[in-house]
């Protein structure tokens, strides 16, 4: 069992705010010994996202790994998907745009896997569907972590938090595609319009319609969300099979740090979609809290059970925002052994 540490959203006095709440957490989750390259990875949102986390929280805990006697750097990797993150240029370009610079974490933002998303170390994972997979170099080699998550939906997993960032936003872009290749898409030439919508959001040139050339295409659906005529069709149990990746993936970071990681959730801001959207959908529920711990699986796994009794009242649960069951990836991060769902929840 993982002890997780809930700080409630609801703040009334100053000695609660935020960043007071990160200090008093931080030295009961932090894997950091004096001396230590210390990683702190966040999601720093596509320009036009305003809900991904607050470079103010980000400041926070750099001047507490500076203090821990760390040398911190902020980092993040690139994506597969048409954004501002699809290189290392644009993603440094996008984290400043959104108030991620030096000046304001006091720490260098870092690509972790390189100017186009190659830089990046195998690790084994032994897992049911994944024998091993690529993890972003300056992850990989940093000493150790810690990983900062926002809360919130996300189309394919039912919920991003940190098994996510973990098998997700720490690989790159090989053990992207490694996770996203089992949902690549077909056109419905019965419903296509030949429109060419899919064909501009195509980051890999991959679609002359109505085909789509399986050995360009990585799977990460943004014609699907792009086609309004509904003609691009993942395969079946799309989600199911790359979530199953996603949470084998996860056990990446973890073996290359040596489980030298500390996590933290900030769930506020609960959107339905995730900060790689170029906008902010309505909140679906209330702001939660702070929650952070040494376990993944388990922080993950009390963050969701938050939001659902959160929900519940009106009806709802993170199943409902998309349909999709986000304990797919968040059990099979258990099974491969990145940690436990079981977990007690303290002040
Ligand atoms: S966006 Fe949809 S309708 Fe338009 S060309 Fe692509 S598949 Fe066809
Ligand atoms: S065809 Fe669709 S899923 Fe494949 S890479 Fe292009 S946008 Fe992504």
């Amino acid at each position: 069992m993982s002890e997780i540490i809930f700080k409630d959203a609801k703040i009334r006095r100053p000695q609660d705010a935020q960043p007071e709440q990160i200090k008093s957490i931080f030295p009961r989750i932090s894997p950091v010994r004096r001396g230590d390259i210390v990683a702190i990875k966040i999601h720093p949102g596509e320009y036009g996202n305003t809900t991904h986390v607050r470079p103010v929280i980000v400041r926070t805990v750099v001047d507490l790994v500076i203090e821990a006697g760390g040398i911190p750097f902020v980092t993040d990797t690139t994506t597969l998907y048409k954004g501002m993150k699809l290189n290392a240029a644009e993603l440094i370009k996008a984290a400043a745009m959104n108030g991620f610079t030096h000046a304001s974490m006091n720490a260098p933002f870092i690509v972790a896997d390189g100017l186009r998303g190659n830089n990046a170390k195998e690790i084994q994972i032994n897992g049911k569907v994944l024998g091993s997979i690529t993890v972003a170099s300056a992850v990989a080699e940093a000493d150790s972590m810690i990983v900062i998550s926002h809360g919130k939906g996300h189309p394919a997993s039912g919920f991003g938090g940190a098994v996510k960032h973990l098998g997700m936003g720490c690989l790159d872009r090989a053990g992207k595609i490694k996770v996203h290749e089992v949902a690549k898409p077909s056109i419905d030439p019965e419903k296509c319009v030949m429109c060419g919508e899919c064909v501009e959001v195509c980051p890999w040139g991959a679609i002359t319609p109505p085909d789509i050339d399986r050995s360009k295409c990585c799977g990460e659906l943004s014609c699907a969300d792009a086609c309004q005529q509904e003609a691009i069709i993942p395969p079946p149990q799309a989600s199911e099979r790359m979530q199953k990746r996603l949470g084998e993936a996860a056990l990446g970071p973890v073996e290359a740090l040596k489980g030298r990681i500390g996590y933290i959730n900030w769930v506020y801001d609960l959107t339905p979609g995730c900060d790689c959207f170029n906008f902010s959908g309505e909140r679906f529920v209330e702001d939660i809290g702070i929650l952070a711990g040494r376990d993944p699986v388990a922080l993950d796994s009390a963050t969701i059970d938050l939001i659902n009794e959160h929900m519940k009242p009106n009806g709802g649960s993170i199943y409902t925002v998309w349909g999709v069951d986000p304990w797919i990836h968040i059990e099979a991060a258990e099974k491969i052994g990145c940690g436990s769902r079981e977990y007690i929840l303290m002040d």
